[in-house]
């Protein structure tokens, strides 16, 4: 008796614990299913922190991707069209860049030299009154070259080393180095030297009054005369850039020439 019922215990027993172990397989796979869900919650949840604006900058700085080229590209064109770039032996500008807001100066009625010259719009509009002004007061300023481009540079400079050799470093930049590629650089020329591109425009009166006037439309010598070891290039009293009047002014002012001045406001081209 006492066997059969000790095997009965034990049946018992066992049966006891298959329920058991059934109830705890279903306890554990409801809650298995039950934290599926929580889980991709808490992951959505981590996901969108890391694209939240309301991040700090340090964090954003450092969840923020390394920079698209395009990205990169952009904010070098941005740089390379501030009115402050400095451009000169040293210092280059890419070979496509090209500013996106060239005007034509036949349109705008500024006696140009050729089919037609360009330059950057508000640039362009300045030079427009500024020969207006001369022309007023019987001053005949005649543009003979505005914007070139990094091609336009090379072949350029091709010529003239074809003719002058290393000469023609004095005078032309290598392609890249010109600040004509800018877009705000102008050549001015008249009937008193024949419509070329000669120093002795510097000895002429309408040079005289762009001495007097061109900062009052944001324009500056680039190269005047005793400048040379700073910018590499000599003399040149045809040779005008566009910086804005304000800029204009503190060049005018002094003591520092424009090559000078951009060195200690401007802008590294960099691109
Ligand atoms: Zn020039």
């Amino acid at each position: 008796m006492g066997k059969r019922g000790n095997g009965k215990t034990k049946k018992g027993f066992a049966e006891g614990a298959r329920r058991l172990r059934r109830r705890a397989e279903w306890l554990t796979a409801i809650l298995v299913l039950l934290s599926v869900p929580t889980l991709w919650f808490l992951l959505q949840q981590v996901g969108s922190e890391a694209v939240s604006p309301v991040a700090s900058p340090e964090t954003q700085a450092m969840i923020s991707p390394p920079r698209a080229p395009e990205a990169a590209r952009s904010e070098d064109v941005n740089r390379c069209n501030d009115p402050l770039v400095l451009v000169d032996r040293e210092h280059d500008l890419p070979a496509d860049y090209a500013p996106d807001d060239l005007v034509s100066l036949r349109d705008l009625g500024v006696p140009i030299l050729g089919r037609d010259a360009l330059l950057r719009r508000e640039a362009a509009g300045n030079l427009e009154r500024l020969v207006a002004s001369a022309a007023a007061v019987g001053e005949e300023l005649t543009v003979t070259s505005a914007y070139r481009s990094y091609e336009d540079q090379r072949a350029s400079y091709a010529r003239l080393v074809s003719i002058y050799g290393r000469r023609a470093d004095k005078t032309s930049a290598p392609p890249g180095h010109s600040q004509h590629q800018l877009g705000t650089a102008v050549d001015f020329t008249n009937a008193a030297v024949g419509y070329e591109v000669r120093r002795n425009f510097g000895r002429t009166s309408a040079s005289v009054w762009l001495q007097d006037h061109a900062h009052e439309y944001g324009f500056v010598l680039a190269y005047p005369r005793g400048g040379g070891s700073d910018t590499g290039f000599h003399w040149e009293p045809w040779h005008y850039r566009y910086v804005g009047a304000e800029n204009a002014r503190r060049v005018r002012e002094g003591p520092l020439d424009l090559q000078g001045y951009l060195v200690r406001e401007g802008v590294l081209p960099s691109c």
